[in-house]
Order: structure tokens, then sequence, then C-alpha cells
């Protein structure tokens, strides 16, 4: 499971946690300018490890793997004390190039060293912001690439390629109740420029970055749907 700390891979680790008898989590250190989102996936895994105990059952290593290279060569948001814009290319600045690609090829070799067969990872083409790299074409040929590459059959799963922000609360509902819809809100990190001063109903962050945008608007999408619902079944 690639495990950012982000709402989308904690909703989706939750949904391997449903699905596989053994997980294990990767997270990558690739210079970003702040390291939030890596200091609370211990907290998460713990949280999440106490709500089910199939999950805490399930729940295996953490592994933390070091792309300091990936800095050196970008020069984006993400790593780079730079606002935040559209580049000339049309894809906004916080675009780390080949990322994904690059985490994908590392999990998929700690996946061959493990002897796990599936990749779990949260990239979404609904709000994807423009990256290409998380496309769901873009996944299906790393897939190919990474099965004929070590001559061995790998699965990767994008359970959210194809929702939105909203559905993807909805999801953690489904998965583990409103108790997880807590620890998605409370404990995961989107924010790309590492705010945790202020708590939003939809969970801390600057409240302005594009991230924060979309996490804000999914959530009130989320919520108004909720309520609908509510009203529907009083
Ligand atoms: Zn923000």
């Amino acid at each position: 499971m690639l495990f950012s700390g982000g709402q989308d891979s904690t909703v989706c680790l939750a949904w391997a946690l449903e699905r596989y008898a053994r997980v294990e989590t990767v997270g990558f250190h690739y210079g970003q300018r702040h390291a939030i989102e890596l200091d609370v996936r211990p907290r998460l895994r713990e949280r999440m490890a106490a709500l089910k105990p199939e999950w805490a059952a399930r729940l295996g290593e953490d592994h933390m793997v070091r792309l300091d290279a990936l800095a050196t060569i970008s020069d984006t948001a993400l790593t780079r004390d730079t606002a935040i814009a559209m580049a000339d290319s049309g894809l906004p600045n916080t675009f780390v190039p080949g990322r994904n690609l690059i985490f994908f090829c590392f999990a998929g070799a700690l996946a061959y060293r493990r002897g796990a067969s599936h990749i779990v990872a949260g990239m979404c083409e609904t709000d994807y912001s423009g990256y290409p790299d998380c496309r769901d074409d873009t996944v299906k040929a790393m897939q190919v690439a990474l099965s004929l590459g070590m001559d061995r059959r790998v699965v990767l799963h994008t359970p959210l390629m194809w929702v939105d922000k909203a559905a993807t609360f909805a999801m953690a509902v489904e998965l583990g109740g409103d108790a997880f819809l807590d620890i998605v809100v409370e404990d995961t990190h989107s924010c790309y420029v590492g705010a945790r001063s202020h708590r939003h109903d939809w969970g801390y962050g600057c409240g302005a970055c594009p991230a924060c945008d979309l996490r804000a608007r999914g959530f009130a999408k989320f919520r108004d749907g909720r309520l609908t619902n509510d009203q529907r079944h009083d």
C-alpha cells in the first residue's frame, strides 16, 4: 500500500485492510518541503489498528524509502519554497515529474522482495489536478511494465480512480463507519503548504491551496448528501 498519510491513501489503506490478509505500507521521502504527511502516518496506522481487531491483525510492517534524488532533479512547489501557481505546461507547479512512476517502481521492487503481488495506491483521475501520472492509463501501463520487468504478475489497484472527494469521504464511512471518518478528517493531511494550525470541519489545512480547496469542497458535498439522505429517512 502506497501510504502517504493523505486522505486518499488512508481510505485506500482501509480498503486494502478489508480485502487482504496482510497489508504492508510504504511511504516515500523525496525532499517534500514539509514532512507533515509523513509525520501523521504512524498515528494513522495506530488509530486504524485500534479501530477494528481484523485491521490490527492484517496491518503489517511500515517501510520508509528515501528518494532524495527526486528533489535534486525536480524544481516544484512541493519541493521548493515557491508559490503554488499554474506553470507554462498547463500543470500546477506542484507537479513533480515522474513522481508516481518512480513510486510504483520502488513499490514494485519492495513488493517483489516481500512476496506481495498486489499494490494499492490512491491515484484518482476524477479530481486529479491534471497530473498525468495519476491517469488510469498511466497506472495500467506501469502494471504491464512491472509485471514484464520483474517477470512476476503484479496487480496495481486504484480504488479511487473514478470517484471524487465527496465519494471518498462516503467510502470511508462505508469501510469503517463514523469512527474511521473521524480519523480521516482529524489525522490525514492533504494541504500543500503543510498548515495544521486551523481546524476546519474537513480537517486541518491552510484553506487556500488547491489541495485544501478540493478537500473542503468534497467534504461539503459529502455532508450535504448525507443531510439529504437523513431527511429522506425521516
Ligand atoms: Zn492548504
